[in-house]
């Protein structure tokens, strides 16, 4: 029964109001405890689970007890449809995620945050022209907003699977700034007309503007900044997503893109800080794709083989491993926590070093290791671990490169000058598990590979590190 509870201002309280209502404070609270748990791998799955059953109870209660202004729920036929196209959403997302292999998730990340992006820029192109909706400055912000994250979000998509390369920055940094400029000023021109609603081709020129520069901001990022312009670009799409929560009223489309937006907002900071980028320079685009690598390297590349390999590691006191994009890719997780069971065996202290932004999503190596079960305790964050590197007899690097690469220290010439790294150069003893000469995210040369306390061993990880444990075991 839809009673009638309390009038405020005219407008009436029903019972399924007040439910809806409950329902979403309800999903607010399990967004809040997913969130939570998702920052430890070991409650993430749980985490992930009550974010969405908030998700679901939301959906749910609004389709049921919805109601317009004047006390009207969704019709039948509209449930219909809303319902087939969750459906059709649904299984595409299922499909997708079932087959995605873990090293191409960031691009996937990526596609679902581009579909977020222009979920809520129709929206607000659908609702600028709604007489009901007197709501323009958030209608015109989630507009411009969703549509750069939108754009952006599929050149970093294809960015990521390599159909598109870098572009040189150069000139494009002042058409960002000009284009900005631009975007702020027809948003104020708009809002200032008495009838904003007439401003149709205006709002069309905005939404055009607004993808444009979505485009351009993105093209010029390269090397190894795009940790940051994704967590960027995801932190826009849940700012967009709340802002069509704003036009419609609806708390728990707000809050969701609330909380979307405030984490991408504080993770990018994260990587910022990372990466040793500010914020502007993102926004402005183009960083990090200036500046020349030299690739005059002084020293030689050596081997060491399999056998001495496994004598230096299992009479060694500490090792760290350091893991990398090439230790996703041979998928040889399982492989070195067995390596790493083995030499503590044999009474060597061992720990992972892990960098912020190695592999291809923020998170990426805890993940994989969290996967074949290696216990947390033992992933060291960069900064403590590089206070204990020189102490360390042998830095073990699996398919790590660019996050390893002392340029980042000694050559300011270099893209990635500046970006903080794990110093492994400076233990004892390096190895290098790699397949070959293959550069890394960055296209960059790496002179950890010519300094005289550096051995190569190359080979796929997986395979490597499974005979380097055969040898042990023979020892
Ligand atoms: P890199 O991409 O720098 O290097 C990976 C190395 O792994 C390559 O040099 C490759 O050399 C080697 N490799 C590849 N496959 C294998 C294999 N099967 N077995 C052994 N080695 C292999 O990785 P890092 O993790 O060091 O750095 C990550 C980079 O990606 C950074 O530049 C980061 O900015 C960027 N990035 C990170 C994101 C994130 O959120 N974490 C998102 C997007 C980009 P070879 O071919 O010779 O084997």
């Amino acid at each position: 029964m839809n009673q009638v509870l309390n009038t405020f201002n005219g407008t009436e309280f029903t019972t399924g109001s007040a439910v809806l209502e409950f329902s979403y404070l309800v999903a607010a609270v399990l967004f809040v405890w997913g969130l939570k748990l998702l920052s430890h791998p070991e409650t993430a799955r749980r985490g992930n689970f009550l974010a969405g059953a908030g998700m679901i109870l939301a959906m749910i209660t609004t389709l049921l007890l919805h109601e317009d202004s004047e006390g009207h729920r969704i019709g039948l036929a509209n449930v219909i449809i809303i319902v087939l196209s969750i459906g059709v959403g649904t299984v595409i997302g299922i499909i997708m995620a079932k087959k995605v292999k873990m090293t191409a998730m960031p691009e996937m990340v990526s596609f679902f945050n581009a579909t977020g992006g222009l979920a809520s820029a129709l929206v607000a192109v659908l609702e600028f022209t709604n007489p009901l909706n007197e709501s323009f400055l958030v209608t015109l912000l989630g507009l411009s907003i969703g549509s750069i994250a939108f754009s952006g979000s599929m050149i970093a998509y294809w960015k990521l699977n390599g159909t598109i390369g870098n572009f040189p920055s150069g000139f494009l940094k002042y058409v960002n700034i000009f284009l900005l400029v631009a975007i702020i000023f027809l948003t104020s021109y708009i809002l200032l007309q008495p009838s904003p609603h007439n401003f149709k081709g205006m709002m069309y020129l905005l939404f055009a503007i607004s993808l444009v520069y979505g485009i351009l901001f993105v093209m010029p990022i390269g090397g190894a900044d795009m940790p940051v312009v994704i967590s960027l670009l995801n932190s826009l799409t849940g700012i967009a997503a709340a802002m069509a929560g704003f036009i419609y009223h609806n708390l728990a489309m707000i809050l969701g893109g609330i909380f979307v937006g405030a984490a991408g907002t504080i993770l990018t900071l994260l990587m910022c800080k990372a990466m040793n980028r500010s914020l502007w320079n993102v926004i402005v685009g183009g960083f990090g794709s200036s500046g020349t690598a030299s690739d005059d390297l002084e020293g030689t590349v050596k081997e060491v083989t399999i056998m001495d390999a496994a004598i230096l590691l299992a009479y060694s006191h500490n090792v760290v491993i350091v893991p990398g994009y090439g230790l996703a890719v041979a998928q040889a997780q399982h492989s070195i926590h067995e390596l790493e069971k083995k030499l503590e065996e044999r009474g060597v202290r061992v720990r992972y070093g892990i960098h912020p932004v190695a592999g291809r999503m923020p998170g990426h190596m805890n993940v994989l290791l969290a996967e074949a079960d290696v216990p947390y305790e033992k992933l060291v964050e960069m900064d403590e671990i590089n206070k204990d590197i020189e102490n360390t007899d042998v830095v073990i690097v699996v398919g790590a490169n660019d996050v390893v690469n002392p340029a980042a220290n000694e050559n300011p010439g270099s893209p990635i000058y500046g970006m903080p790294i794990i110093n492994a150069a400076l233990a004892k003893k390096v190895i290098v598990m790699k397949r070959g000469t293959g550069k890394g995210y960055a296209g960059i040369e790496n002179p950890l590979f010519y300094k005289d306390n550096t051995s190569m061993l190359y080979g796929n990880a997986k395979d490597t590190i499974q005979k380097l444990v055969g040898e042990i075991n023979s020892l």
